[in-house]
C-alpha cells in the first residue's frame, strides 16, 4: 500500500480514483464524512479505533470478524492503527495518512483500492 502523508490542512479529502468527496472540511463542520457512492474506500481510521472497513480489507489482512470481536482487537497485535492499516498487499491501494493536532499527535487514516473492473 502506497502511504502518502498530509496534513490536516489539506482537507477537503477526496477519493484518489473516482474523485469522490469523501471528507469536507471545516465549513462542513469537524467531523463531516461522506462515504457517497465511492467503492474505492476500503477504510477509515484514527488512532482510537476504525470509523469504517470493508469485507475486501478484512480479507486482505487475514482478519475474521467472527473470530476477533472486532477490528480494532486485530490491529492491537500491532503498535497502533497506523501501523497496521500500512500492511494491506491490495496492488495498487493508497493511504491517507493525516496528521492532526499538536505534533501531529492524533492521525486519521483513509484506504483506497482500485476496483477489478
Ligand atoms: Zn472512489
Amino acid at each position: 500500500m502506497n502511504k502518502i502523508k498530509k496534513l490536516e490542512t489539506d482537507y477537503p479529502i477526496y477519493c484518489p480514483f473516482c474523485d469522490e468527496l469523501i471528507r469536507g472540511d471545516e465549513e462542513d463542520g469537524p467531523c463531516f464524512y461522506e462515504s457517497g457512492e465511492c467503492e474505492h474506500l476500503i477504510f477509515v481510521a484514527t488512532d482510537c479505533s476504525f470509523e469504517e472497513f470493508t469485507e475486501r480489507f478484512c480479507k486482505n489482512m487475514n482478519v475474521d470478524l467472527e473470530k476477533v470481536k472486532s477490528l480494532d482487537d486485530a490491529a492491537n497485535a500491532y503498535s497502533n492503527i497506523d501501523e497496521f492499516t500500512d500492511n494491506v498487499t491490495i496492488p495498487g491501494s493508497i493511504k491517507y495518512a493525516i496528521y492532526e493536532g499538536l505534533g501531529g499527535s492524533l492521525g486519521a487514516y483513509f484506504g483506497f483500492a482500485p476496483t477489478d473492473k
